[in-house]
């Protein structure tokens, strides 16, 4: 081993040691934790004033209206559901935003601190507020999971050369902004794809489903959505942002049912009512 290598290893270390680790709420979950919430949090409210200055959002219209009212009634949940597990102060600094941006791609995101985007292209796969449920809770999920910072300290730890994520800011280059907008799940903004891990889809699916119910969505609309984003996918080439980066396959509709039974217990204990199956008294709308 040369000694540079020797003094990679040593930083790593002394990087992991001082860091550490970060826990998942609901999951439980840990995670490699290099980069602190506010670092990241700051990076990501410079990002989206930026991102809503060249895409002024859409205001006073239905759909803008509704994904203000879905994203309010998730991130109450959210709020009480944090709280209530002693998980609060890791919604210090969030900054919850929620806005609907005309733009014909099939994208939805959440950065680290609760700052969401809807494209008006995924209007037709979401459908309903229920459906749209289905897709906040999920991007919300990602926030709460600290994903973006999760694979920021990946990134960091794989790239250990010296540079801090302080230096790699500090010069704002072009290049570090695009990665981060990518590391934050953003990245179709910038024309770079990279996925959150299977892992961290998985995650957001099973605490986004949890997240909705506790909103009083019904969870079980989740299943149509990703069979409705399923058959979006197929055909003409190259597939939509979205779509690509969240492939809505069968592992995917399987894991989720198995995470159903608890969602469905917090649907019911959020709407005090039995949820109604086929042939049920009260038809939820948005099936
Ligand atoms: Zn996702």
């Amino acid at each position: 081993m040369s000694a540079h290598a020797v003094r990679r290893v040593a930083l790593l270390v002394a990087l992991l040691l001082l860091a550490g680790c970060a826990t998942v709420p609901m999951t439980g979950r840990k995670q490699l934790s290099l980069v602190s919430g506010s670092e990241v949090n700051a990076l990501a409210a410079t990002e989206y004033g930026k991102f809503l200055k060249k895409n002024p959002p859409v205001r006073g219209t239905p759909d803008a209206e509704m994904v203000e009212r879905v994203g309010r009634r998730i991130q109450a949940a959210v709020e009480q559901y944090m709280k209530k597990n002693d998980y609060a102060d890791q919604l210090a600094g969030y900054d919850w935003q929620f806005h609907l941006v005309e733009d014909k791609e099939v994208n939805a995101w959440c950065m680290p601190g609760g700052r969401v985007v809807f494209n008006t292209g995924i209007l037709p796969i979401t459908r309903d507020e229920t459906g749209m449920a289905v897709v906040m809770g999920h991007e919300v999920a990602h926030a709460i999971a600290q994903h973006g910072a999760e694979r920021m300290s990946q990134q960091l730890a794989t790239q250990l050369g010296g540079a801090t994520l302080a230096v790699a800011l500090a010069g704002k280059s072009t290049q570090t902004q695009a990665l981060a907008m990518a590391a934050f799940g953003a990245g179709s903004v910038v024309g770079i794809l990279l996925p959150f891990s299977r892992a961290q889809e998985s995650e957001a699916d099973k605490m986004g489903i949890n997240f909705m119910a506790m909103a009083g969505y019904d969870p079980r609309a989740s299943i149509g959505l990703w069979q409705r984003m399923a058959e979006a996918s197929k055909g003409s080439g190259k597939p939509p942002a979205f779509l690509s980066t969240h492939p809505a396959d069968e592992q995917r509709i399987e894991r989720l049912k198995k995470d159903m039974p608890e969602a469905l217990k917090r649907y019911e204990k959020a709407t005090g009512q039995k949820p109604a199956g086929a042939g049920g008294k009260k038809k939820s709308k948005g099936k």
